[in-house]
């Protein structure tokens, strides 16, 4: 049985309401992705890396994503793209565990 703790880069499960907030701003400061092709303005909130934020509600078409370039995805070692629209680190990893067979 996969844990998604096993999977929680930002260390979001121990973290008090406040410290998640708190940490979130930190990855929206620091996203990247109203720079990316991809991007749709207007889109809030943006780091969809970040559990629970979700996908984007505007974007619909991929075109590039330039998440491997953004400090926050070197920081917590992220291993996957196009969060705004194929969710978050968490989410697409437990995916990708649960479709090899975990
Ligand atoms: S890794 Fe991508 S989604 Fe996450 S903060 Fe950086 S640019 Fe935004
Ligand atoms: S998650 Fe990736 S594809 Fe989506 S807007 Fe951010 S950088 Fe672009």
């Amino acid at each position: 049985m996969v844990k998604i703790s096993e999977f929680d880069s930002f260390g979001v499960e121990d973290l008090s309401r406040e410290e998640y907030l708190k940490k979130q701003g930190y990855i929206i400061k620091n996203c990247k992705c109203p720079k990316c092709p991809t991007f749709v303005a207007g889109d809030n909130p943006i780091g969809y890396c970040f559990p629970l934020v979700g996908t984007s509600q505007k974007i619909h078409l991929e075109k590039d994503c330039i998440c491997e370039t953004c400090p926050i995805y070197k920081e917590y070692e992220l291993t996957h793209t196009f969060y705004c629209t194929r969710c978050s680190q968490v989410c697409q990893a437990h995916k990708a565990e649960v479709a090899a067979g975990w």
